[in-house]
């Protein structure tokens, strides 16, 4: 925001940050929309939160996200999990809420409680998930990507990807910010990297178990969402926000049972990988929209027609990292999912694929 005398917003927002709350705490409650994107609102708790039993239930108006028709409009926030609020600090949290319809059945949009289930169900394979987050930067006037020469090109990909110096990197400052906030927050980040496409970056969470996988990958959406927005970036998780000779963005999934994480366990990961090949349509079908875009069979993918792995190839669907491959055990990636997935749907069918169904 434009202020006399050149002071910031954030300045003059720090000075009632400070303020006493005289006991109370703010819970901004965040959900999965009806759009792929994310929405929260806040409210007021008389006391400090230390169990998630602790958080009421609450509601909000469906129709407004594209989750319930006018006339039904109620949609039910359940509170599933709860997270030190970087934004507000001391106190304050953010908390993570399931969507269910006002007779009882989850939500359209909430695929959490199906994967729930399997995961329960599974709990034994102690499943982990390390989810590769890439998304691009857009500028928010002309939705143009963020801090390229208007109305031209910048060099051809070559020196962005992990790249140092100005003209390499773009918007350091906000990924930072963001590596940051997800630790204050206690997200599992395993670390951050500049991408192929200059203005692209990626950020890493897990190893994740089971549920926790989604649950901390939404929140680090929320988290980069907000972040952005205070410096007027404007994040796009779309898989090929630029025709062309540009990599798309994709969200690479990491996976191991307890089995493939021991001496042995690459047995298992050949089985998983055999398994996962004869469902492979199935996959794609929850690997993302727009995910035609992007699996073309350049810019390090593989086609979307044809199921594949290899060690070390980031030409495949699966990849088998090479250090895995030497060790005989460890876990394998699947490079198929797109960077605007729904993380439930991906690790439940996942799971499912490799694991088997609930009801099995
Ligand atoms: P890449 O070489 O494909 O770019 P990254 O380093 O970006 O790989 O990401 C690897 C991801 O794999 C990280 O999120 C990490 O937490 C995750 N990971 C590491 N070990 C395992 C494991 N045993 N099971 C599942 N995920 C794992
Ligand atoms: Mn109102
Ligand atoms: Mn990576
Ligand atoms: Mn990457
Ligand atoms: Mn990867």
């Amino acid at each position: 925001m434009s202020l006399p005398l050149g002071i910031e917003s954030t300045t003059i927002l720090n000075k009632y940050r400070n303020l006493p709350q005289n006991g109370s705490i703010i819970a901004e409650y965040i959900w999965i929309d009806g759009t792929e994107s994310i929405r929260s609102k806040a409210r007021t708790l008389n006391k400090k939160i230390t169990s998630i039993k602790d958080l009421p239930e609450w509601n909000f108006d469906g129709s407004s996200t594209c989750q319930a028709p006018g006339d039904d409009s109620d949609v039910l926030l359940r509170p599933v999990a709860y997270y030190p609020d970087p934004f507000r600090l001391g106190d304050n949290i953010i908390v993570l809420a399931e969507c269910y319809n006002n007779d009882g059945t989850p939500n359209k949009f909430n695929h959490r409680t199906a994967a729930s289930k399997l995961f329960t169900k599974h709990a034994s394979e102690e499943i982990w998930f390390g989810l590769e987050q890439e998304y691009t930067l857009l500028d928010p006037v002309d939705g143009a990507i963020y801090g390229w020469p208007k109305g031209g090109f910048p060099a051809p990909q070559g020196p962005y990807y992990c790249g140092v110096g100005a003209g390499k990197v773009y918007a350091r400052d906000l990924i930072e910010a963001h590596y940051r906030a997800c630790l204050y927050a206690g997200i599992t980040i395993s670390g951050i990297n500049a991408e192929v496409m200059p203005s692209q970056w990626e950020f890493q969470v897990g190893p994740c178990t089971g549920i926790a996988m989604g649950d901390e990958l939404w929140v680090a959406r929320y988290l980069l969402h907000r972040i952005a927005e205070e410096f007027g970036i404007v994040v796009t998780l779309h898989p090929k926000p630029l025709k062309g000779d540009w990599n798309g963005a994709g969200c690479h999934t990491n996976v191991s049972t307890k089995g493939m994480r021991v001496k042995g366990g690459m047995k298992l990961i050949e089985e998983a990988i055999e398994k996962l090949g004869k469902r492979h349509l199935d996959h794609i079908k929850l690997y993302g929209t727009d995910n035609d875009q992007r699996l073309t069979g350049k810019h390090e993918t593989a086609s979307m027609t044809k199921f594949s792995s290899g060690v070390a190839n980031r030409g495949c669907s699966i990849r088998i990292p090479r250090s895995v491959g030497l060790e005989g055990y460890g876990y394998f990636e699947d490079r198929r999912p797109a960077s605007n997935i729904d993380p439930y749907l991906v690790t439940g069918i996942v799971t499912e694929t490799i694991c088997g169904p609930v009801d099995g």
